[in-house]
């Protein structure tokens, strides 16, 4: 078996799912399981029509003529409109009305409310599917066994997940039939509907893939698998043959916009291969992400950037040596609510990077307590991805190319084992030093 998945954009209108359909069909001999986003932005319209229904205000036009037009030009018939996509909005606009009516919008109500989107689109897909003679049968995640705790909009899975999907996919795949399944979503113990968090499809059709024992968990984008950089940023970032979960995890950290940081975490306990393969060149192998990999020619797999950062830089006004001076700092990190992306320490000073969306003010004045504090705004996180056993290796070409290039690094950090090695330069320098490393590294 293989599972599938197809992400919002992929499944965006009558063309778009037109198409996933024939990359499925083509498939079929291979068992697989399919799992669909919601169309397009129907998550963030969901979401807007919840705030509007807060304010007063109800209307699912948006969402309804979404999928009533997708419906009209696959050519579906009435009676699938009927029996399961005129229910849907129904239940839909009472949700509305029913929010409208408490002014509330709790987590759990939220959860309910964007279901809506993933549970419309498999209904569409899976109507299509059998008008081009595929015997596809829409699933809810329940219904396919997904279970998980009570904590809305970023619920966990049970373990009892993976033996309920594996007893109900694999008979159904067995028998000829497509399962089309719906990502992101799940219930808990009380039957209320929960979902995985932003972006959570990947995660369900991971999920799925270990729990049935897959070859291959394909995810279907529209770029030729992962690549070595952002191709907005270097116009010859080639893609990358194979690369390992962790190396996947910290890319997607990165705002590599892979795949799902948490959907790595299936696959890394079952060996369960994912391939990343692009919607609009099927026939390109993707890229494969494993357990573990021999190294390679090149000890660099991708490099990543991420701008507006900002840089606090802590020197203890303590006495040298101090036990309890990290944890302290650390402890106001956390009372301000803050997560800290980057750390490079030495006895007496630490230096740490942020987003730069917050407001430092208070955090300052509670830090200026136990040392002086200097924050410096507009600096970009260069990160390269790959073995960390060579980093002599890469350290040498990196600065060289720094030298070359005028460019001065401002922090470094390098785990032991990590499969990362991030420098803060200027904000402006970010795309320059990129597009120079990676040429140093890949030659292009
Ligand atoms: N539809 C959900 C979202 O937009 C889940 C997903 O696309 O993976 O976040
Ligand atoms: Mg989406």
């Amino acid at each position: 078996m293989i599972a599938m998945k197809f992400g919002g954009s992929s499944v965006a209108n009558a063309e778009r799912i037109r198409h996933v359909a024939g990359i499925v069909k083509d498939r079929m001999d291979l068992k697989p399981v399919l799992v669909l986003s919601a169309m397009g932005d129907t998550t963030d319209h969901l979401l807007d029509a919840g705030e509007a229904a807060l304010k007063g205000t109800v209307s699912v036009d948006q969402v309804e003529a979404l999928h009533r037009s997708t419906v009209a030009d696959l050519g579906l018939p009435q009676a699938v409109v009927d029996a399961e996509i005129l229910p849907l909005l129904a239940e839909l606009k009472s949700l509305l009305v029913g929010i409208s009516l408490i002014r509330e919008l709790t987590g759990r109500t939220r959860d309910y409310l964007v279901s809506f989107g993933e549970r419309l689109s498999i209904r569409v897909a899976a109507a299509y599917f059998r008008s081009i003679g595929v015997k596809a049968q829409a699933l809810d995640a329940w219904d396919a066994g997904f279970r998980s705790d009570s904590n809305f909009t970023s619920a966990e899975l049970l373990d009892e997940t993976y033996a309920n999907v594996k007893a109900k996919l694999v008979p159904l795949a067995d028998s000829g039939v497509l399962p089309v399944v719906t990502g992101f979503i799940a219930k808990d113990a009380d039957g209320n509907i929960t979902t995985l968090g932003r972006g959570g499809s990947d995660l369900t059709a991971t999920v799925i893939g270990a729990a049935v024992g897959a070859e291959e968990v394909q995810v279907w984008k529209d770029v030729d698998g992962i690549l070595t950089a952002d191709p907005r940023v270097v116009k010859t970032a080639t893609p990358v043959e194979a690369v390992t979960y962790d190396e996947a995890a910290e890319l997607a950290y990165f705002g590599a916009q892979v795949l799902h940081p948490r959907s790595m975490q299936p696959c890394i306990k079952s060996g369960t291969t994912v391939r990343v393969k692009n919607s609009y060149n099927p026939a390109a192998v993707g890229t494969r992400i494993v357990g573990a990999l021999d190294g390679g020619a090149v000890p660099v797999r991708a490099i990543t950037s991420k701008k507006n950062v900002t840089v606090v830089d802590i020197v203890s006004t303590r006495m040298l040596g101090q036990h309890g001076f990290l944890a302290r700092v650390f402890a106001y990190f956390e009372a301000h609510k803050l997560s800290v992306d980057m750390v490079a320490t030495s006895e007496v000073s630490l230096s740490l990077t942020l987003d730069s969306a917050h407001d430092l003010a208070a955090l300052k004045r509670d830090l200026e307590k136990i040392a002086s504090v200097d924050i410096k705004k507009g600096k970009a996180i260069v990160t390269l991805i790959g073995e960390v056993s060579r980093s002599s290796e890469i350290l040498e070409k990196t600065f060289g190319v720094c030298v070359a290039k005028g460019i001065n690094v401002q922090m470094v950090s390098q785990g032991a084992s990590k499969v990362n090695i991030s420098f803060i330069v200027d904000d402006g320098q970010g795309p320059d030093l990129v597009r120079a490393l990676h040429e140093g590294f890949f030659g292009k």
